[in-house]
């Protein structure tokens, strides 16, 4: 006969073997069993920091990203964002801290575009300050939501300006050093509105940085004002 103690072990075998089943642990940019991110995929998500310039009231402001959105990096955080792979922000965190270096950074504190309440429940973390966390880089959530947004994936660069166009607000912040922080950078709409609430509230915008940015697509005419290039 199997005693309670027995039992439960049982039961917690057979759920461990159902759990392994369901979640595999394989490399999150080319699927190798067995480990979190494999090393040739490690080596893929060493930093390469780019940067281009994004309008904002005011003048323009230098985004610095330490990664091409592409490949294993974009696997990598799309891991990391949706299926909330939480220890692969270590391997991210040095493409942060090599952007970050390439501002003047001094006196200057990172403040994280901040996370909608649906996506921190559905998530349960804040992807920019986790990844800021990993970096050891010390942030300020300055910058509030003032109102809904919509879903920016399907939306073109106008669209993303006009859709989250007057949507935050910051905390009071007089002559304050800042450097604007997101996970990724697209069009660059989100960085010029935290831009223009920053600075509406007394900053002084040293930059952006962001751990990547998406690729200029060969057949999409170079936005107005939008520089790319890259630093190895
Ligand atoms: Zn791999």
């Amino acid at each position: 006969m199997t005693d309670d103690g027995g039992i439960a072990e049982l039961v917690r075998g057979a759920l461990s073997e159902a759990l392994a089943l369901l979640l595999p642990v394989v490399c999150a940019g080319c699927g190798a069993p067995d480990t979190t991110l494999c090393d040739d995929c490690t080596a893929a998500v060493a930093p390469c920091p780019l940067a281009r310039m994004v309008d904002a009231p005011g003048g323009g402001v230098t985004v610095w990203s330490g990664l091409v959105f592409d490949g294993v990096a974009a696997r990598v955080i799309r891991a990391l964002k949706e299926e909330g792979r939480t220890p692969l922000a270590r391997a991210l965190a040095p493409a942060l801290t090599a952007a970050a270096r390439r501002l003047d950074a001094r006196d200057a504190v990172l403040v994280p575009l901040p996370t909608s309440r649906g996506a921190y429940r559905r998530r349960g973390f804040r992807v920019p300050d986790l990844l800021a966390a990993r970096a050891g880089l010390p942030v300020a959530r300055l910058l509030q939501p003032v109102r809904r947004t919509g879903d920016q994936r399907r939306l073109d660069r106008e669209g993303r300006r006009r859709n989250v166009a007057q949507s935050l607000s910051a905390a009071p912040c007089e002559g304050r050093r800042v450097i604007v922080l997101d996970d990724v950078i697209t069009t660059g709409a989100s960085v010029e509105e935290a831009v223009r609430a920053l600075r509406a509230a007394g900053a002084d915008v040293i930059g952006a940085v962001t751990v990547a940015a998406t690729p200029r697509r060969a057949n999409e005419r170079r936005p107005r004002g939008v520089a790319f290039e890259t630093h190895r």
